[in-house]
C-alpha cells in the first residue's frame, strides 16, 4: 500500500473492514547495491545532522533547561549524537498539566481518527527507513540489519496497534440480554508514563507510546538517556503526522530523577515500562504507594530482563543449532532481553557442539557498525565495565572458549569480543544473572529432563528455544519450558509483531504480550452499559 493510501482509506471509510490485513514490514536486503547505496547516503546525511540540540516538548511547546543530556556514539564516545534538555523532577507537574489538558479532547476523538494518526506515522517512518536506520547505527551501535529490524518493528507496531484499536472500538458484549441493549466499551485510562529502555530505542519506545495514545490516553514519554535522539526525532515525526498538542509530552530525564517523579505523581494513571528487573521492581513499589489525593490504583505494565536458554538436544541438527545459538547470543552483542545467555547442551554431543561453536564464533567480526560489521560496541562505559566484570567472574566459573578480551580502537569505543565459557555450572553467577552483553555460558546436561530443569531454574522466564528432531521432546517442552516466548528449532530472538506476542513470566515482567491481541486491553478499562429497551 502506498504512503498516503492507508490514511485515505481510513478517513474515507472509517470501518476497518476497508483496511488491508496486517503484514510484517519486509526486511531490507543490504546485499542489493541499491539498498547499500541508500544506506551509505543516509549515514552521510545523518552524520551531517549530528550534535544538534533538541528541546523538550510539553503541551506542544518547546522547552529548554539548564542541565543537558549528551548522547554519544558508543563506538566513538567523543562523537556527540544529540544534546538534549534534562528534565528534573520539578518538571513532572508541568508535563502532567499538559497531558491532563489534552486528555478530554483526545480521549473523545473517534478511534478511527486516532488510528489514522498511527497509520500516517507508519507511512512517514517507511519513507525515512534508511534515515532512521542510520540514527540507530550512530546512537546505539546497531549494525545495518539490526537497525532495520528495529525500524521495521516500529512500523509493525504502528500498523498493528492502529488495526487493534479499530477492532477494540467495534467490540461489544458476547451476549445481548433479552429486553436490553448491552454494550462493552473500552475507554482510556488517563495519563500514562512511558519509560522505555535504550536497546530497542525506536520500536519499544514507539510501540508503548503508540499503544497508549491510540486507546485515547495521553502520555509523558521519558526515553532512556542512552537513546534520547531517536525518541526526539520520533516525536517530531508524530507531530508531522498530526499529533495534537499535549498528547505526547517528551521529557528527557534521568530515571531516578524525572522518571521516579512521574511514576510517583498522584495523577499518573498507568506506567508502561520496559527495562531491567531492578528498575521494574522499583517502579512497581513506587507506583503502589498511594499518594495524597490519588483517586485510583495505578496500573503498571512492566517488561523486564531475561536469562534466556537454548536447549540443544542430542538429536538436534547441529549446524542449525550452532547458527541459532550464535545469532541469539551475539546478535547486537547479546544486548537483547531475548538474547541466549545459556546454551544447555546434551552430553552426547557436547564436545562436538563446543568445537563447532568455538570455530563459528572465532569468525565473527567486531568493529564499526557504520561499516555494517556483525558486532559493534556495547552501549556505554557503564555497560562495558559491567560486562568486563562478568568476564572476570566467568574466568573463575568456566572454561574460556572464545573472547574474554576487550578491543582497543583509536576512538576509544566500548568494544568487547564475543565471549563463551563452557563447562559452567547451572548455579554459577554467569548462568543466573543477566549480563546483557556478548557473554554466553555453555552448560552440559545429562538428559532432556535435566536440560528442562536447568532451563527453568532462574528467576526469569522470558524467551527460550529448543533444538531437537524429536516431536515427543518438543511437546514436552511446550508443556514444561516455562517462558513467555518459546521457540523450536529457531533462534530465541527476533519476535515478529502479530506472530510472536512478546512478554515474559516470573521476574521477566507482567507478561504484557506486546504486539499481540491482548496488548491494548492493558491501556484501557472496559465500561459495561445495559439499557432497557421496549
Ligand atoms: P534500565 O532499567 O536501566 O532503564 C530503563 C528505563 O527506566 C530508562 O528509561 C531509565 O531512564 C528508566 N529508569 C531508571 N531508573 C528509574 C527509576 N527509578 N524510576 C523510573 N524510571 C527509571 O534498562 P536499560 O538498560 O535501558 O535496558 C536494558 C534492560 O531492559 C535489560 O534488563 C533488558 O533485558 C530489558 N529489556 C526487556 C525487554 C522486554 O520486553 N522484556 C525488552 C528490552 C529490554
Amino acid at each position: 500500500m502506498s504512503a498516503m493510501a492507508t490514511a485515505d482509506i481510513i478517513s474515507d471509510a472509517p470501518q476497518h473492514g476497508a483496511l488491508t490485513p496486517f503484514v510484517n514490514e519486509p526486511f531490507l536486503d543490504f546485499t542489493s547495491a541499491e539498498n547499500k547505496r541508500a544506506m551509505e547516503n543516509a549515514l552521510a546525511d545523518v552524520q551531517s545532522m549530528l550534535g544538534r540540540e533538541y528541546d523538550l516538548v510539553i503541551g506542544g511547546k518547546r522547552l529548554r533547561t539548564e542541565g543537558k543530556i549528551v548522547s554519544i556514539n558508543p563506538g566513538r564516545p567523543t562523537q556527540v549524537i544529540g544534546v538534549h534538555q534534562r528534565a528534573e523532577a520539578d518538571l513532572a507537574a508541568k508535563a502532567m498539566e499538559a497531558a491532563l489538558a489534552a486528555f478530554p479532547a483526545w480521549s473523545r476523538t473517534p478511534a478511527p481518527e486516532r488510528a489514522a494518526l498511527l497509520f500516517r506515522a507508519a507511512d512517514l517512518v517507511r519513507q525515512r527507513k534508511f534515515e532512521f536506520c542510520a540514527w540507530l547505527v550512530f546512537e546505539v551501535g546497531k549494525n545495518w540489519g539490526e537497525a532495520d529490524a528495529d525500524v521495521g518493528e516500529t512500523i509493525d507496531f504502528l500498523e498493528f496497534y492502529g488495526r487493534e484499536a479499530l477492532r477494540l472500538d467495534a467490540a461489544t458484549t458476547p451476549i445481548q440480554f433479552p429486553g436490553e441493549r448491552n454494550q462493552l466499551r473500552y475507554i482510556p485510562l488517563g495519563v500514562g508514563a512511558i519509560i522505555p529502555p535504550w536497546n530497542f530505542p525506536f520500536a519499544i519506545m514507539a510501540g508503548m507510546t503508540s499503544a497508549a495514545i491510540v486507546c485515547g490516553n495521553t502520555v509523558i514519554l521519558k526515553p532512556s538517556v542512552d537513546a534520547p535522539t531517536i525518541a526526539a526525532r520520533f516525536v517530531s515525526l508524530l507531530e508531522e503526522a498530526g499529533l495534537p498538542d499535549g498528547v505526547v509530552n517528551l521529557c528527557q530525564g534521568e530515571g531516578p530523577g524525572f522518571g521516579s517523579a512521574i511514576v510517583a505523581h498522584p495523577q499518573t494513571r498507568f506506567i508502561a515500562f520496559t527495562g531491567s528487573k531492578a528498575v521494574g521492581l522499583e517502579i512497581h513499589e513506587n507506583a503502589a504507594r498511594t499518594q495524597p489525593e490519588q483517586k485510583f490504583i495505578k496500573r503498571t505494565i512492566l517488561e523486564m530482563g531475561g536469562k534466556d536458554a537454548i536447549i540443544v538436544d542430542g538429536d538436534a541438527d547441529l549446524d542449525a543449532a550452532v547458527e541459532g545459538v550464535v545469532a541469539s547470543a551475539f546478535g547486537f552483542n547479546g544486548q537483547k532481553c531475548s538474547a541466549c545467555s545459556r546454551a544447555i547442551v546434551d552430553a552426547g554431543i557436547y564436545d562436538t557442539f563446543c568445537d563447532r561453536l568455538q570455530a563459528r564464533v572465532a569468525r565473527i567480526e567486531t568493529g564499526d557498525p557504520e561499516k555494517n560489521v556483525y558486532t559493534g560496541p556495547v552501549i556505554s562505559e557503564k555497560a562495558f565495565k559491567k560486562v568486563v566484570d562478568y568476564i572476570e567472574i566467568g574466568k573463575k566459573e568456566g572454561r574460556l572458549l572464545n573472547g574474554g578480551v576487550t578491543i582497543k580502537t583509536p576512538e576509544g569505543g566500548y568494544y568487547i569480543q564475543p565471549t563463551i565459557f563452557a563447562d559452567v555450572s547451572p548455579k554459577a553467577r554467569i548462568a543466573q544473572e543477566e549480563i546483557f552483553g556478548p557473554v554466553l555460558a555453555v552448560i552440559k546436561s545429562q538428559s532432556f529432563d535435566e536440560a528442562l530443569t536447568i532451563a527453568n531454574d532462574t528467576e526469569y522466564g522470558l524467551t527460550g528455544s529448543v533444538y531437537s528432531s524429536s516431536r515427543h521432546k518438543l511437546d514436552r517442552a511446550r508443556e514444561e519450558f516455562h517462558v513467555g516466548n518459546l521457540y523450536f528449532n529457531r533462534k530465541s530472538t527476533g519476535a515478529m509483531v502479530g506472530a510472536h506476542p512478546f512478554g515474559g513470566f516470573n521476574m521477566s515482567g507482567t507478561d504484557s504480550k506486546a504486539g499481540g491481541p491482548d496488548y491494548l486491553l492493558l491501556f484501557t478499562q472496559a465500561k459495561s452499559i445495559g439499557e432497557k429497551v421496549g
